[in-house]
């Protein structure tokens, strides 16, 4: 079966987390140091602050921005649920702005219109690993004095304009098990700003500086010297990984021609990072939503793992009713039911491309 994602575990791996486990020391601390050192270095910020998971750096992110109960977070309705979870653990409202239905990104033209007096900041989310308009978005907070979060869980590497993603407002990273890099679970939140820096580091450390002095409530948001390790062996293949990803990602572009399946664009000025390849059915929703379901089927019968992300727009999510505002969001709606995800990762050889371009074409 070639799946949709494989974690690449090399020797590199597997002596940096024996490493911690002779030193004695799993906890936070020196490889958590130099994990932060080497992502601040990456996103070319100052301060890079490491923690439990990528919604664990979302949470603190908004929190540290400012963000309170009442306050309202313009969102994309087209993301991984933890995105909306995040602003409503801040005791925030989402705002959601409909998406552009060709790179799946917010489309940046429609957030002005949703701002309030109660907008605290935007949350753009860089999907599948193609980032947003940041041209539009850094104007758009700046003129709105509005905090920019950037949800980079799927697209560390990946630049616009030539700058990576992360280094435009506070960004919050992944290191979930199928994340491009990844230690099991983790997260990371860069910034340039101090203040934003210390308040980070206190609420992931029960509210803590020194030992048994607290400053505020804070949490256990700490990552482990054993995740730390693990990220810094992976981090010293992003570059290959990327390569690898931009590679099969071409391939399938070129030798991907089924009429009614749309394979993905990357704009002008920006790299993607290929989290996920991901196509669209085009035509009306039943016949869309037929077809997808039929091709998910025929690519399993052939050992083609595809998967949809994601199958709902979040205001449609149970949980978020009556505590979310959405408005327009009909390409999110649109995306829900046509976007389908092909095996893009590092672990693919030259065959399996091959028999997944073969195999989509045959649909
Ligand atoms: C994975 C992901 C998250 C959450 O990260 P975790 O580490 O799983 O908590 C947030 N946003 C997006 C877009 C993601 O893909």
């Amino acid at each position: 079966m070639i799946r949709i994602s494989q974690p690449l575990i090399t020797d590199r791996e597997r002596e940096a987390v024996l490493a911690v486990l002779d030193s004695g020391h799993l906890a936070q601390g020196e490889k958590v140091a130099e994990l932060e050192a080497a992502w601040a270095r990456l996103c070319g910020v100052r301060h890079a602050v490491a923690v439990s998971s990528g919604t664990a750096a979302l949470h603190l992110a908004l929190l540290a921005h400012g963000v309170e109960p009442g306050h309202e977070v313009i969102t994309t309705p087209f993301s991984f649920v933890a995105t909306a979870n995040a602003i409503l653990l801040a005791g925030a409202i989402p705002v959601f702005v409909d998406i552009e239905p060709d790179t799946f990104n917010i489309d940046a033209t429609r957030i002005e219109a949703a701002i309030t007096p109660k907008t605290r900041a935007i949350l753009p989310v860089h999907l599948y690993g193609q980032p947003c308009d940041m041209g539009a978005l850094t104007r758009i907070a700046g003129a709105h004095n509005l905090a920019l979060i950037e949800d980079c869980a799927q697209a560390v590497g990946a630049e616009y304009e030539g700058w990576p993603v992360g280094s435009f407002g506070t960004g919050c990273f992944s290191l979930y098990a199928t994340k491009n890099i990844m230690a099991g679970e983790g997260g990371i939140i860069t910034t340039d700003n101090s203040a934003i820096a210390d308040r980070l580091r206190l609420l992931r450390n029960q509210g803590q500086r020194e030992r048994y002095q607290y400053e505020c409530t804070g949490y256990n948001y700490r990552l482990t010297d054993l995740q730390a390790a693990l990220a810094l062996a992976q981090l010293e293949g992003l570059t290959y990984v990327t390569r690898r990803r931009q590679g099969n990602a071409a391939y399938l572009s070129e030798h991907i021609s089924r009429p009614g399946i749309i394979t993905p664009i990357v704009r002008e000025g920006r790299t993607h990072a290929w989290h996920q390849y991901t196509v669209r059915f085009d035509g009306p929703e039943w016949h869309a939503r037929s077809r997808r379901q039929a091709a998910i089927v025929a690519l399993e019968a052939a050992g083609i793992e595809a998967r949809v992300y994601y199958p709902k727009p979040l205001p449609w999510e149970p949980h978020l009713q009556g505590r979310c505002r959405a408005g327009n969001d009909t390409h999110a709606v649109d995306a829900a039911y046509s976007a389908l995800s092909l095996p893009v990762h590092p672990g693919l050889n030259d065959d399996d491309l091959a028999r997944i371009a073969r195999e989509v074409n045959r649909l």
